[in-house]
């Protein structure tokens, strides 16, 4: 027999399939790793098996190597379907749905596993009884240490110098006499550190509540639009509940961002820690290891974790939810670029299960959908413990400059701060840019401070008394005198969560704060631990970045000021008025979750702006009814699909030649075959140059359909065949953001 192979790189010329040769004795099967040798490579190189057949037309090699673990034949199909939708090499996708940390050439999985040697007795217990009677064993401690294991099956070997007063080397004299043994025993690492576990039992749910729950079928895509604080989340724990009385497992994603215990625990109260597995990129390898083999054992029917978690090995899967299906984590901007809300489709409908897509503020895409029916919207209108929704002001910042107020913070959001440190409320404090100063200019000829790697302005950051790229990282030591012109005259403009925290300390020299953002947040489980402590010790004022804004819940705030609502408006992309108005009602979700009214201010420089303005009484149909019509105006999504096609190299020169080949090869194709798309020019991209590398790109407008997926693809295959030198060409379906 002979099997088709698929090699695990990410070369292009090696995205293809290759026979092999099974030899007579080796049981491999339809998603069987294997290791095989290449041309003429001293190494051997790994390869997942995606079909078998009688005979290969070739002259092919034998299989050398049988791997442990095997990859389903449903997860081969997808992978295949996700390296034709999104342009890349099936075994990128392949290395998705392998277990975590097995990627590694020839690797062994055994040894990847926690073990912990556990002693027990070799003999019976009756037989270790006679020789114990009969004067064979004499030695006091050898008795003792026998007598122990007798009554408790199996101990450590620190449990039994422990218990019996024993050392080491009592129990290596009676391994070596055949009385003891080693066995091996695998530990989970446990990734649960919240030790809390109370019981909660379902709650009892309001009308809307169970009209929701009832309206889920056994399959079906459907988009559960509540606002915050509605219940969404009661729903997804009594819909996982009915799958688990069916012996289901059900996946459950979350962003990244707020996939934190507090999430977590709501979960392990309802079901126990051991029908639960959480995938995420903050646990180490091992951590994600366990947790996938509990899942493939079946041993965890709860499957909880970030956009890759889409993949876990669930065994019957019965149910897949998405909850803040908006959010941008879910597609992927790494190559396979995936988008994990299509990739639930595609499983959700060959597996003929419910996907739930749950939101706030839904995607546009979404709710498009929705109106024309694709898929069954379900509401949840009121809060579901009965509290209100915030009550929202908009702050007109060009007003408070005019009254000479030039601080980060208004007079207005001064006098609340003020009213909730009196009463011991909590506040946070919203501002969508890190570090101190966002960039730094000489007053005389305008000169920027700008990444030599990355042509993007750089940030100062205060505490460390550096300029940073947050483009690439890149440091370098403040600027005192201007390269160009030599002037002293520099000016350090826009202002950061660091310069905000500073200047809240200014004006409220009492109150404690504490800052969250990319810049804090950074060993593992640091994220959780700044959350936990603005909690738990009742810290006045939470200062941060986007990271604040995801769904936590914080009964004693009652107050949000949102800085600079502008920030995400200048985006220079499509979706700013989208994210400002998710962006806000996000926010303002975290105000007056607990018992007291919440209030929140919102500061910007463009009142008017209708994303604005519907988020003060967050209103999301009056929003989506008026940005839907711009975007059919200006034909974007859901209007069309945007292709962007992303080429960079080291040489400015070999990037244009590369640029203008391409577009030539796609104008006169789209021209010859009367394709209905808009080909947009290349070029240079709005940062057009990071990490040393160039960029440039060109943009489609389209419906992405077999026939452009077709024309992409070759597209690409007429890049390889340039054989440029530093050139490199990403296809990226509808990017989630335009810079
Ligand atoms: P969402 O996921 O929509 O933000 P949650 O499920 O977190 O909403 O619910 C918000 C709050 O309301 C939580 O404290 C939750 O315990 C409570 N809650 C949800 N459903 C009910 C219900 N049926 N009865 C009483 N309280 C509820
Ligand atoms: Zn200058
Ligand atoms: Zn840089």
């Amino acid at each position: 027999m002979v099997a088709e192979i698929i090699i695990n790189s990410s070369v292009k010329v090696l995205n293809r399939i290759f026979d092999y040769e099974i030899p007579e004795n080796m049981n491999v099967d339809l998603g069987s790793r294997v290791f095989v040798s290449f041309g003429n490579k001293k190494t051997l190189d790994e390869g997942i098996v995606i079909g078998i057949k009688e005979k290969s037309e070739y002259k092919v090699k034998p299989i050398l190597k049988l791997q442990e673990g095997k990859i389903e034949k449903e997860k081969i199909e997808l992978s295949k379907w996700m390296s034709k939708r999104y342009l890349c090499n099936v075994s990128d996708c392949l290395k998705l749905m392998l277990a975590p940390g097995t990627t590694n050439k020839n690797i062994d999985l055994r040894v990847k596993e926690k073990t912990v040697n556990l002693i027990m007795l070799a003999k019976d217990n009756y037989e270790v009884e006679e020789d114990i009677e009969n004067g064979k064993i004499k030695s006091e401690k050898q008795k003792n240490v026998l007598e122990f294991l007798m009554n408790n099956e199996t101990a450590t070997i620190q449990d039994i110098e422990l218990f019996t007063d024993s050392t080491r080397s009592v129990v290596n004299t009676l391994i070596k006499n055949g009385y003891l043994e080693y066995k091996e025993q695998k530990v989970e690492r446990n990734p649960f550190i919240h030790k809390l576990q109370i019981k909660s039992n379902n709650l009892k749910l309001t009308d809307e509540q169970k009209l929701v729950l009832s309206s889920v079928k056994e399959n079906g895509e459907y988009l559960l639009y509540g606002v915050t604080g509605s219940g969404k989340t009661e729903i997804y724990l009594q819909l996982i509940e009915k799958k688990l009385k069916e012996n289901k497992s059900s996946i459950m994603l979350v962003p990244e961002i707020s996939l934190t215990p507090q999430t977590v625990d709501r979960f392990i109260e309802r079901f126990g820690e051991d029908k639960i597995a959480v995938l995420h990129s903050k646990l180490s390898i091992g951590e994600r290891f366990d947790q996938w083999n509990k899942i493939k054992d079946g041993k965890a029917k709860i499957i909880i974790g970030a956009r890759s978690a889409i993949f876990a090995p669930a065994v019957n899967l019965g149910l897949i939810i998405i909850d803040e299906e908006h959010d941008e984590s879910y597609k992927s901007e790494m190559t396979p670029r995936y988008d994990a809300k299509e990739v639930a489709e595609y499983i959700a409908e060959s597996k003929n299960i419910p996907l739930i897509l749950g939101s706030a503020t839904p995607d546009m895409n979404s709710y498009y959908r929705a109106k024309l029916g694709e898929i069954k919207l379900l509401k949840l209108t009121k809060r579901a413990n009965n509290s209100n929704l915030p009550v929202v002001s908009i702050l007109d910042l060009r007003q408070e400059l005019a009254n000479g107020n030039k601080s980060m913070l208004s007079l207005k959001l001064q006098e609340e701060i003020q009213k909730n440190l009196l009463v011991k409320k909590q506040t946070i404090l919203f501002l969508n840019r890190r570090g101190f100063s966002t960039f730094i200019m000489c007053r005389e000829c305008g000169y920027t401070v700008k990444c030599k790697r990355c042509n993007i302005t750089m940030t100062y950051h205060k505490n460390v008394n550096k300029l940073k790229c947050h483009y690439c990282g890149y440091e370098e030591e403040i600027v005192k005198e201007c390269p160009e012109c030599h002037s002293k005259n520099i000016k350090y403009f826009g202002a950061g969560t660091q310069k905000l925290e500073d200047e809240v300390h200014k004006f409220f020299k009492e109150a404690s704060t504490i800052r969250m953002d990319v810049d804090t947040v950074s060993k593992k489980n640091s994220h959780e631990q700044i959350l936990d402590k603005f909690r738990n010790e009742n810290i006045d004022i939470l200062i941060g970045t986007q990271m604040v804004v995801k769904g936590h819940h914080f009964p004693n705030v009652t107050l949000v000021g949102v800085i600079a609502a502008d920030s995400s408006l200048n985006l220079g992309d499509f979706r700013a008025n989208e994210r400002t108005f998710q962006t806000l009602t996000q926010v303002a979700g975290r105000a007056g979750r607990g018992e007291c009214e919440g209030r929140v201010i919102v500061q910007t420089y463009n009142p008017d702006n209708y994303a604005i303005e519907y988020s003060k009484t967050q209103n999301y149909d009056l929003f989506f009814d008026t940005e839907i019509v711009l975007r059919k105006q200006l034909k974007y999504p859901p209007f069309c699909d945007i292709i962007l096609i992303d080429m960079s190299a080291k040489n400015e020169n070999e990037l244009k030649n590369v640029a203008k080949k391409l577009h030539t090869y796609l104008k006169t194709r789209v021209i010859n075959e009367k394709f209905g798309l808009l080909l947009y020019s290349p070029v240079p991209s709005p940062v057009d140059k990071i990490k040393d590398r160039y960029r440039w790109r060109m943009i489609i407008k389209c419906k992405y359909d077999e026939k452009v997926n077709n024309l992409l693809s070759n597209t690409l295959k007429e890049f390889t065949e340039m054989k440029t030198k530093t050139a490199r060409v990403n296809i990226v379906i509808n990017p989630n953001n335009m810079l």
